[in-house]
């Protein structure tokens, strides 16, 4: 996806704040955090979202790299929450898949 901008971030184009990586994904800082730690994961590869996804080992490393990024921000205990906006009413607003971890304090439940 030449214009997406995760996969601009993935390929160096547009600067951002790698917190970890594996093979297959990324974690940077969101640019407009709504929590202390906030940390996007994105698969290297292309997928629109949640919806566009088939392969479980993709998802699966998703959320074993937000546990590392708990473990890196030091919330791993203190406990924090991992969300995927899905689509319009979900919230999505670029338009590939991403897992924000969202911690450093109480977060509300539910979101809203
Ligand atoms: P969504 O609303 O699609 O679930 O989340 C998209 C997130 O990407 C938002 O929290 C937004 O702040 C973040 N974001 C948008 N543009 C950029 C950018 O250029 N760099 C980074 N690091 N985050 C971005
Ligand atoms: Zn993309």
């Amino acid at each position: 996806m030449d214009d997406c901008l995760f996969c601009r971030i993935v390929r160096g184009e547009i600067p951002s704040t790698k917190v970890a990586d594996s093979a297959t994904c990324l974690a940077f800082r969101d640019i407009a955090p709504k929590a202390p730690v906030h940390v996007l994961v994105i698969p290297r590869t292309h997928y629109d979202s949640a919806n566009d996804v088939s392969d479980a080992a993709v998802v699966g490393e998703m959320v074993l790299l937000a546990k590392e990024v708990a473990r890196a921000e030091r919330i791993l205990d203190a406990g924090y929450r991992m969300v995927i906006n899905t689509g319009v009413d979900g919230g999505q607003t670029v338009g590939h898949l991403h897992l924000h971890v969202l911690g450093g304090r109480g977060l509300k439940w539910p979101p809203g």
